[in-house]
């Protein structure tokens, strides 16, 4: 295990080393940030926004939660879209979920978990409105990784049906949300074609369409 100094230690060597890629990274950083991309993932360890992209810092604005879910009352997930789309202007929201996501594992377990049960529970009222389709799959495991992206389809229309998101498209600002899902054994992401760009598109994807 790593201990707390070694963390500093690395640091370090990563200041150091992105300074000898590019001696003013930095000091161009600290003047401002100008990402086009806002990422929205889980918070699972395993999954790290920027390095699984190929983004440098000051590329990517990054919100993660347990389950990477969209509440319509999560001031902090909708202060962060706010901010993404109004001052930064991103052009692309990317849901980003994960295959054997613990916290989609959760939300449909019995045993209770406390207080994290009802930051799951839009996943679990999910789980039952979708058991038909489910029930279809042979096992656990890929009722879980279908869960996974089902997740990940709500989240982006959650996105799009934010007053924030409503007024960009309305104003007729470029923004784009992306549905994709992340694969923990290969490394690989996938794009699940929930793709919303406009009001039409979200209404054409509300209707059972996709675009
Ligand atoms: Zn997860």
């Amino acid at each position: 295990m790593k201990t707390i100094s070694q963390l500093f230690e690395n640091n370090r060597t990563w200041a150091t080393g992105m300074l000898q890629t590019d001696p003013h990274f930095f000091m161009r950083l600290a003047k401002q940030q100008t990402p086009h991309f806002l990422w929205i993932g889980c918070a699972d360890s395993r999954v790290p926004a920027n390095e699984i992209v190929g983004l440098l810092p000051g590329e990517l604005f990054v919100h993660r939660n347990v389950a990477n879910l969209m509440v319509h009352a999560d001031l902090n997930c909708l202060s962060v879209l706010h901010y993404a789309v109004e001052v930064l202007t991103v052009e692309h929201i990317i849901v980003c979920g994960h295959y054997g996501c613990g916290g989609v594992k959760a939300a449909v377990e019995n045993p209770p978990h406390g207080l994290v049960d009802d930051w799951l529970r839009p996943i679990r009222d999910m789980q039952r409105r979708q058991s038909g389709a489910l029930s279809r799959l042979p096992t656990a495991e890929q009722r879980l990784d279908r869960l996974c992206e089902l997740n990940v389809i709500e989240q982006v229309m959650n996105v799009g049906n934010t007053t924030v998101l409503q007024g960009a498209w309305r104003r007729g600002q470029q923004v784009t949300v992306h549905g994709w899902i992340y694969s923990i054994s290969d490394g690989l992401l996938r794009d699940l074609s929930v793709c919303l760009s406009s009001l039409a598109d979200l209404e054409r994807m509300e209707t059972g369409g996709r675009s």
